[in-house]
């Protein structure tokens, strides 16, 4: 729990007790902040696998930039 001190009506000083945010899915190469995957886990449990990341090669594991770097490199050394 996340503790944050505010002021009463009274006037005097209280902490206050509020839940944290959940943790945002980042990038496992550059660290951004990944879109398309849910934040809180009860929506990773329900619905289709579809709606919980991008349907894409390593999708919601790196970021579309990474990815474009990382098959280029690919390409390049299969040649
Ligand atoms: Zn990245």
């Amino acid at each position: 729990m996340k503790r944050l001190k505010r002021r009463s009506p009274s006037g005097d000083t209280r902490i206050i007790y509020r839940r944290r945010k959940k943790h945002i899915a980042h990038c496992m190469i550059c660290g951004r902040p990944l879109a398309g995957v849910p934040r809180n886990k009860k929506d990773l449990r329900k619905g289709p696998k579809t709606a919980k990341r991008p349907e894409r090669y390593f999708g919601g594991v790196i970021c579309p930039d990474c990815l474009r770097t990382a098959l280029k490199i690919a390409a390049r050394a299969s040649l």
